[in-house]
């Protein structure tokens, strides 16, 4: 099915709400789940909500949880979002970063046992309209490893992602990088198993260390493989610093054994924040990156059917298109959103009339 977003955002919406959020929730958590669809990082799209439900029914997941200051001292920051949605909780933690950055010029922000965060260019985006620069590890807690450690053959980290945000100028765009520390997210195994299709080589091993393209490994309860880390020891020298980094300094903790798991996905998060006016001259910065992009995007592509990209230009390029295409949901997908939207109440045919109405906003 093709659905499009804002039709999507209603659908979202709905399920959430009759999962207990309130509607100012809903709509933060919809539209950030529409927003992760549209740029093409499908595994932090709609698909979520099958998984919120479930660990709402659990208790390990809380509806209507605000970001709660831990701590404020000038250009420190420190929140807990108490396992409330983390596209909640990480937003508001994000706003008052960014408010406080107007006057101290650097904010180092920590928000850790936030439900699950989502797509991270979401607060690159955030610190983005502001005009900051922004930088962002996050670990993951509370739920299984998935990415094996250079030279081990079996899950001992989450997909630790990192991300770094950049303003662009008057001509380009801004740059936003925003990765997994694993070769893929867990989300795009599921996205390839549920589509039936294979994962790259060298992307997954098996419960025995062994290289295998098939994404089902990674679901599979009692011999469950791994994902291996990008850029072999490079990649798990960065994840490994995601969980001291993020896990450590905000208080949350690590992924290991030593920390209870009670059975959701829980992110911390340590963001810095950069008024880069504090630092340089602004026209001169938009000239330097101006010129830097241009350079890197200058070099002849050794496919002409791929031009060099820099980071943030594939998700612009997937929204635009799934602005106007629409957002694509492989069918097992959509029957588990539906499915999930039924167990909250939500009968099918409503939620099947709602993605098929004249789109509303
Ligand atoms: P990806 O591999 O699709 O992209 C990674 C980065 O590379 C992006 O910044 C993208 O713009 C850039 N990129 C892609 N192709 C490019 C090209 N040809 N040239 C230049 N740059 C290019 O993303 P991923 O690593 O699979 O991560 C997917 C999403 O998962 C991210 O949004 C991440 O924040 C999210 N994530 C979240 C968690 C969590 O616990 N909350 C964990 C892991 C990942």
């Amino acid at each position: 099915v093709r659905i499009h977003e804002a039709n999507l955002r209603v659908v979202a919406r709905s399920i959430l709400k009759h999962a207990g959020s309130a509607s100012d929730e809903a709509r933060v958590v919809a539209d950030h789940l529409v927003r992760s669809n549209l740029a093409g990082h499908d595994s932090h799209g709609v698909g979520m909500l099958p998984y919120y439900i479930r660990f709402l029914s659990r208790g390990t997941l809380m509806p209507n949880t605000p970001a709660r200051l831990l701590k404020d001292d000038r250009a420190i920051l420190m929140f807990s979002g108490d396992r409330g949605y983390g596209q909640r909780v990480a937003r508001e933690a994000m706003c008052s970063a960014i408010e406080r950055c107007a006057e101290t010029g650097v904010v180092l922000m920590t928000l850790c046992t936030a439900h699950h965060v989502g797509r991270i260019g979401t607060y690159g985006e955030q610190s983005l309209d502001a005009g900051l620069v922004s930088i962002h590890f996050v670990n993951v807690q509370d739920h299984p490893p998935l990415m094996a450690p250079f030279r081990g053959s079996d899950a001992r980290f989450g997909t630790n992602p990192i991300c770094v945000a950049v303003p662009g100028s008057a001509t380009t765009e801004p740059v936003l990088l925003d990765m997994a520390t694993s070769k893929i997210a867990l989300g795009k195994a599921r996205v390839a198993m549920n589509k039936g299709v294979p994962v790259a080589e060298d992307e997954v091993i098996d419960h025995r260390g062994r290289p295998t393209r098939d994404p089902g490994v990674m679901f599979s309860d009692s011999d469950r493989g791994a994902l291996l880390p990008i850029g072999e020891h490079k990649g798990y020298g960065l994840g490994l610093a995601c969980e001291i980094l993020a896990g450590v300094l905000s208080g949350g903790g690590t992924i290991a054994p030593v920390n209870e798991q009670r059975g959701a996905i829980v992110n911390n998060m340590l963001t810095i924040l950069i008024d880069p006016g504090r630092l340089v001259d602004l026209a001169w910065m938009r000239r330097e990156i101006d010129a830097i992009v241009a350079y890197a995007k200058d070099s002849p592509p050794v496919d002409p059917s791929e031009p060099v990209l820099v980071a943030g230009d594939p998700e612009r390029l997937r929204s635009s298109e799934r602005r106007t295409e629409g957002i694509p949901i492989d069918p097992k997908s959509w029957a588990d959103i539906v499915q999930a939207g039924a167990s909250v109440g939500l009968d099918p045919a409503t939620t099947d009339r709602l993605s098929r109405g004249t789109p509303q906003s």
